[in-house]
C-alpha cells in the first residue's frame, strides 16, 4: 500500500510534543477516535481542535467486538459502509479521516506515537470493554452521545434506583444539553494527513455482499431500511424530519406495533451508530411541540429517550452487574447460570412452535431488527419458559441487531430478567400475540398460513404441540382466559 503522506508537521521528541506554532500559540495535537460519532452535526470532536493545533481523526473497526460470533454480517456491513460514507463525506470537506480495523488498544497507541500526538479524545462511551481500549493512554472523553452531560450529568452515586424515579427526578425542570453548532476545524484537521494519505493508508476489509431482505418484508420496513445508506446522517436527518411532520402524533398509540414503516420512530439505528445526536432528535422534537403543540405522542417519544439515556447511566454506575447472571443480587433472577443448550438453538433459529415468538425471531434473523414489542416477549420467553440463562439471549441480540447498543441492550435483558432494581418482569406471550398481533397478519407474514384452522395464536390447542419443559403453561392459558 502506497503511503501518500500530507503536510507532517515538523518532528519533535516524544518528550516534548508541546509545539510552539510560528505564531508563538502552544499547538495541541490531537488523536479523534471518532467510532460512534459518525456525523458533522453536533460533533464536538471535530470542532476541538483550534487552527493552531494539530489533530488526526480516525475510526478503527474493532476486530473482537465486529468477529463474526459477536457481529452478524449485515451488523459489520453496516458498520464498515457507515464508516466509508464518512470518510467521503469528509473527504468533500478537505478532512483526512483515516480507516483501520485491528484492536484500537493496540493501534491508538501506535498512532499517538508515529504521529506524535498528545491525546486521544472520544466519545465517551457506557462499556467497560470500551474505557480499556484507551488506559495507559492520555485520554479526554466527551459524553457527546449522551442527553444529560457536562453540568447536567447525573451524579453516578446518587443516580436513583428506578427509571420512574430518574424520569421524575429529572422531569420537572427537563434540559438536555443543545446540540453544537460549531463547525470543523478544517485547518488544525488536515495538518497532519492529507485526503489522499489517509484513503491510502486506510486498512478497512472490503465490503461483502449486501444481503437483500425478502420483498415481502422489505415493504413492511421503512424505505430500503436494510441498506446501511439509509443510516448515513443525511439520511437520517430527512427521514426524521418528515416523521416527526407525518407520523409523531400517532406515536403513542402505534408504538407497539410488531412492523410497519413508520409506527416508531426508527431512531435506534442513527443513534446507536451515532450518525444522529441524540441531543439533535431531542431538540428537533422540541421545535415540533414548539410549533404544532405538546401532545402525549410527542412527550412519549422523548420518555422514550429517556429510557435509552437511563441505561447509559445505570452501565457506567454498574458496569459489571449488566453482563452478570444475578446482576445486583436483589432478586431471583430465571434460568440457570451458563444454561442454554437445545431450546436456545431453537429460540434462535424461530423454532420453540410458539408462532408470536417464532415469527419475531425470524424476522430478527432475516432483518437485524425487531419491535420492542417483540424484544420483550422473545427475551422473557427465554429466560422464564425456555429456562436459558438470559445472558445467552443478550448475546444473540448484540449480534444479530443493526441497533445494538451496549447500554440498551445488556440493560434491557437485565432488567427483564430482574437482575438490576426491580423485580423481574415476564411476558404472557399468549396474551400478547393476540392482544398486538389479534388478526395474525404479523405471524403470517413471517411464517406463511397456519396449516390448520385458525390455531395461529392457540397451538396448545393441537395435541402435538411441543410445550416448553420449564414453562407454567396452563397458568399462563388460565390467564388468558380469565381476562
Ligand atoms: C431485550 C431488549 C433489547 C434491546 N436492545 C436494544 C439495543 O441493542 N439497542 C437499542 O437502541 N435499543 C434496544 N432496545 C430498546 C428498544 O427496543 C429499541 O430502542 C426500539 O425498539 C427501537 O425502535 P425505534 O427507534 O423505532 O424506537 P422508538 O419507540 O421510536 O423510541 C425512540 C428511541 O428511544 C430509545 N428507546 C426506546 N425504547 C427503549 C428502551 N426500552 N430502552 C432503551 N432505549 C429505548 C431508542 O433510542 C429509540 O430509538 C431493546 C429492548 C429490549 C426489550
Amino acid at each position: 500500500m502506497a503511503a501518500q503522506i500530507g503536510k507532517r508537521p515538523a518532528a519533535t521528541s516524544r518528550q516534548s510534543r508541546r509545539l510552539i506554532d510560528p505564531s508563538g500559540a502552544v499547538m495541541s495535537r490531537y488523536l479523534l477516535f471518532c467510532n460512534d460519532l459518525l456525523r458533522l452535526d453536533d460533533n464536538p470532536l471535530l470542532s476541538l481542535p483550534r487552527d493552531s493545533d494539530a489533530a488526526l481523526a480516525v475510526c478503527i473497526l474493532p476486530q473482537r467486538q465486529f468477529s463474526p460470533n459477536r457481529a452478524s454480517r449485515r451488523r459489520r456491513q453496516l458498520q464498515l459502509g457507515l464508516f466509508r460514507e464518512f470518510q467521503q463525506r469528509l473527504a468533500v470537506l478537505d478532512i483526512p479521516l483515516l480507516l483501520r480495523a485491528g484492536d484500537p488498544a493496540v493501534i491508538l497507541p501506535q498512532l499517538l506515537q508515529q504521529y506524535q500526538l498528545e491525546r486521544v479524545v472520544a466519545a465517551e462511551p457506557t462499556a467497560p470493554e470500551e474505557y480499556r481500549w484507551t488506559s495507559g493512554l492520555n485520554w479526554q472523553w466527551l459524553d457527546a452521545n449522551s442527553l444529560l452531560a457536562d453540568e447536567l450529568r447525573p451524579d453516578l452515586n446518587t443516580l436513583p434506583r428506578s427509571f420512574t424515579a430518574f424520569r421524575q427526578q429529572r422531569e420537572p425542570e427537563l434540559r438536555v444539553l443543545a446540540p453544537q453548532q460549531a463547525q470543523p476545524s478544517i485547518l488544525a484537521l488536515n495538518k497532519i494527513l492529507s485526503v489522499a494519505g489517509a484513503i491510502a493508508l486506510s486498512d478497512l476489509p472490503q465490503p461483502e455482499p449486501d444481503q437483500p431482505i425478502a420483498e415481502a418484508l422489505a415493504q413492511q420496513l421503512p424505505e430500503h431500511f436494510a441498506q446501511w445508506q439509509q443510516h448515513s446522517e443525511p439520511a437520517v436527518l430527512a427521514r426524521f424530519t418528515q416523521y416527526l411532520q407525518q407520523h409523531l402524533s400517532h406515536y403513542k398509540l402505534s408504538r407497539n406495533a410488531l412492523i410497519g414503516a413508520d409506527f416508531a420512530s426508527f431512531l435506534s439505528v442513527p443513534l446507536s451508530r451515532g450518525t444522529l445526536s441524540a441531543r439533535r432528535a431531542w431538540q428537533l422534537i422540541r421545535e415540533h411541540e414548539q410549533e404544532y403543540g405538546q401532545n402525549e405522542s410527542s412527550y412519549w417519544l422523548r420518555f422514550e429517550l429517556l429510557w435509552r439515556e437511563y441505561f447509559r447511566h445505570l452501565q457506567r454506575k454498574h458496569p459489571l452487574v449488566f453482563f452478570r447472571h444475578g446482576g445486583l443480587g436483589l432478586h431471583q433472577v430465571p434460568g440457570t447460570a451458563g444454561e442454554a443448550g437445545e431450546a436456545l438453538l431453537r429460540w434462535q433459529q424461530g423454532r420453540t412452535g410458539l408462532p408470536f415468538i417464532d415469527a419475531n425471531m425470524q424476522l430478527l434473523a432475516q432483518t437485524g431488527w425487531m419491535s420492542n414489542r417483540g424484544r420483550q416477549n422473545v427475551a422473557s420467553y427465554l429466560m422464564f419458559q425456555l429456562g436459558c440463562d438470559w445472558r445467552h439471549g443478550a448475546a444473540w441480540f448484540e449480534q444479530q441487531l443493526l441497533d445494538y447498543d451496549v447500554a440498551s441492550n445488556w440493560g434491557n435483558w437485565a432488567y427483564i430478567a430482574g437482575a438490576l432494581y426491580s423485580a423481574p418482569r415476564s411476558f404472557n406471550a399468549l396474551k400478547q400475540a393476540v392482544e398486538y398481533d389479534s388478526a395474525a397478519r404479523f405471524t403470517t407474514l413471517l411464517l406463511g398460513p397456519p396449516e390448520t384452522g385458525n390455531h395461529r395464536h392457540q397451538p396448545y390447542e393441537q395435541p402435538d404441540w411441543p410445550a416448553p419443559q420449564a414453562w407454567q403453561w396452563q397458568q399462563y392459558l388460565q390467564q388468558l382466559k380469565a381476562e
